[in-house]
């Protein structure tokens, strides 16, 4: 019954429960409705019991006839004045009781002289009328139902109290009849009245909890599906693409400037963004396929049915190209990208949570790696086994100094003097081998590591800064920072800490932010940046050009450096379009009053360029590899032997 009751929804058990309430408030309103009128009928009854009493005591009894059973003539007369009167005027019996309770007269001889029952003796101690129904009482239990009422009489005024009881039995089934006429009329309309109510009840309820589940499983915005629907709805999708040994997969859409759009064009454009973005996913999906969006600017599409496996990426491809058409936003063209990472079912995950888990660490990685689209790699997942256990190792690693930095140096242009180098880490480990940051910074970053990591890498470089400068060197040292260090309020004072402990002078330091870690909260990205330029460290935008730019920023931050990605500066000989890139960058720098450095120099063709566009300083494998402290020492060695003029 209990399970019965629980398997219900909400809207059948409130259904079943104001039904039962209903049925149970009409049935009482029904039985007392009819109390009443039966109530009336007998009161109805008592007053025109006593008005023929009134008469027919008045007029016809004596004082005597209550002494005795009256017998005889006296009898006969009682029969025509009294009896017949009473019969005429609608009574069916009558039947007079002297004090002591004795039938002294009725229209029923046979019962003169016999004692009478408690409800004469009641009605001669209260003296009041009363009267009740009574069944098959006058014809001999031929089951006639007749009103009785008892009339208390008083024959001799001095005495106190009923000098008798006159009993008189009034037809009952006329009334009765009618008390059942209008019970039923009542008892329908009352039914009719309940059931309007029960029944707009039932539809408020209904669309209520239409609406309700709607909403618990559809976004208000767009209308989509939220993430319950996508859970519940998926795992039956899921179910029955298994059944029918279906590959299914599962893409995590996410928009990379949505919040930009949204701070500076205000809210109401951002959603009206958000509704575009949803009708044009809509328009490329099947309808079969789930579409859902799972808070801010993230989307979640579950396809059930994938012909073969490479169609999601297929797909991505087709969604990205829609939601990267410009928007037309209160009369600006907005554009934004789309980040998609995919998980397959089966084998990525068997449920939603998991894919859905897995395709938010291949979205990450697309967004990462600037590539728009990733499949889930089980390699690069952070919480896949083989990634938790590396990352234990790189804890470790960080403590027991199993990191190392390599030193890449800058020379200025056109001299081509050593500006100052770049420490970049990497990791010796015990049994990989020397492992480059791709390979474990991610890890760190995804995890938190990375305050521990950069607070390592700071130390070193300054200790290395220190030794070259007690060497006689002055060499200064650019440290690269992640979104998680700038936006860290505390690593200002760690830096300050840091140049403090190893003697380091504030502007012999320089940190290396990428335009995305400013994207992410320029606000707080400023205000850090504020407070180490006030200790003179140095600061440079890295890899610029690859990110999203925004204009804006450069002019409000305090930067001293912009370096150009390389992956303009080594296809510059080549691709026209690339050298405008590099051009304008340092037109740019250079207009804005900061020092521009062309990293990934690997030719002199490109060399040559550079010093034609009169960059300011170039970095390179042409120039050097990155070194190990020592190497580089003994490379700026070679240089001065060289060319001293390109030395320090
Ligand atoms: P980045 O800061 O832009 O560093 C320059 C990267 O370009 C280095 O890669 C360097 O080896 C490489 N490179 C330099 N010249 C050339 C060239 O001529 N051709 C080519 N193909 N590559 C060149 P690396 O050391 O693998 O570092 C990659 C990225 O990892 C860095 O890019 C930086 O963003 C990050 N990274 C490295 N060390 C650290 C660190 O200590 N902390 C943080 N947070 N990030 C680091
Ligand atoms: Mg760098
Ligand atoms: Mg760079």
């Amino acid at each position: 019954m209990r399970r019965l009751w629980l398997r219900l929804s909400l809207l059948g058990r409130f259904s079943l429960l104001s039904l039962l309430v209903v049925l149970a408030l009409g049935t009482v309103v029904a039985v007392v409705l009819h109390q009443r009128i039966e109530r009336r009928a007998l009161l109805d009854a008592e007053r025109t019991g006593m008005a023929l009493s009134h008469v027919a005591s008045r007029s016809v009894l004596h004082p005597s006839d209550l002494d005795a059973p009256v017998t005889g003539l006296r009898r006969v007369e009682l029969d025509v004045r009294l009896a017949d009167a009473l019969r005429r005027s609608g009574a069916l019996r009558v039947k007079l009781f002297n004090r002591s309770n004795v039938h002294v007269y009725s229209d029923d001889h046979a019962i003169i002289g016999r004692d009478g029952g408690p409800k004469t003796l009641t009605a001669l101690q209260r003296g009041k009328v009363f009267s009740h129904v009574a069944h098959g009482v006058v014809d001999n239990g031929r089951g006639v139902r007749a009103l009785e009422v008892y009339i208390p009489i008083e024959l001799v005024r001095k005495q106190r109290g009923p000098d008798g009881v006159l009993e008189i039995y009034l037809p009952y089934e006329a009334v009765a009849s009618d008390i059942a006429d209008d019970t039923r009329t009542l008892v329908g309309l009352l039914a009719a009245g309940l059931l309007v109510l029960w029944l707009s009840l039932f539809n408020i309820v209904r669309r209520a909890s239409r609406r309700l589940r709607r909403q618990a499983l559809h976004d208000d915005l767009t209308g989509l599906a939220n993430r319950a629907r996508l859970r519940d709805h998926g795992a039956h999708m899921l179910e029955d693409g298994r059944r029918e040994n279906h590959t299914a997969a599962l893409l995590l859409v996410d928009l990379d400037r949505f919040k930009e759009i949204n701070d500076t064009l205000g809210h109401d454009q951002g959603d009206a963004l958000l509704c575009e973005a949803a009708d044009r996913l809509r328009d490329v999906l099947r309808h079969d396929d789930l579409l859902a969006r799972l808070g801010g600017d993230e989307f979640a599409i579950l396809l059930p049915r994938l012909p073969h496996r490479g169609a999601a990426a297929e797909l991505a491809t087709r969604v990205r190209a829609a939601l990267e058409r410009p928007y037309a936003l209160a009369g600006v063209t907005v554009e934004v990208e789309a980040s998609i990472g995919i998980a397959l079912y089966p084998e990525d995950g068997d449920d939603v949570a998991e894919l859905l888990r897995r395709a938010d660490v291949a979205m990450y990685d697309a967004k990462h790696n600037r590539s728009g689209i990733e499949a889930y790699d089980r390699a690069r997942d952070p919480h896949s086994p083989e990634r938790l256990a590396l990352l234990a190792e790189l804890r470790r690693a960080v403590e027991a100094d199993e990191l190392v930095l390599h030193f890449q140096p800058k020379v200025a242009l056109p001299s081509g003097a050593v500006s100052g180098v770049e420490a970049l880490v990497r990791w010796q480990h015990p049994q990989h081998g020397l492992m480059p940051p791709g390979e474990f910074l991610p890890l760190a970053e995804r995890t938190g590591l990375i305050t521990d990591l950069t607070r390592w890498v700071l130390d070193a470089a300054l200790r290395q800064a220190r030794a070259w400068l007690d060497d006689g060197l002055d060499l200064p040292i650019a440290v690269n920072l992640t979104a998680a260090n700038v936006l860290d309020v505390s690593m200002p004072d760690v830096v300050a800490e840091m140049l403090e402990r190893h003697g380091v002078p504030g502007d012999r330091l320089i940190c290396e932010i990428s335009e995305n870690t400013i994207l992410a909260d320029p606000r707080r990205t400023a205000a850090s940046l504020q407070r180490l330029r006030a200790m003179g460290v140095g600061l440079a935008l890295d890899d610029f050009g690859a990110g999203q730019s925004s204009m804006a920023y450069l002019k409000d931050l305090p930067l001293d450096e912009l370096k150009i990605d390389r992956s303009f500066v080594a296809s510059m000989g080549g691709d026209a379009s690339d050298a405008a890139i590099v051009r304008a960058t340092i037109d740019l720098g250079r207009h804005l009053g900061l020092r521009v450095v062309a990293e990934g120099v690997e030719t002199g063709d490109v060399y040559a360029d550079l010093a034609g566009l009169r960059c300011d300083v170039v970095q390179g494998y042409l120039v050097s590899r990155p070194l190990p402290a020592g190497d580089l020492r003994a490379w700026l060695g070679s240089r001065r032997q060289a060319d001293p003029a390109t030395a320090l």
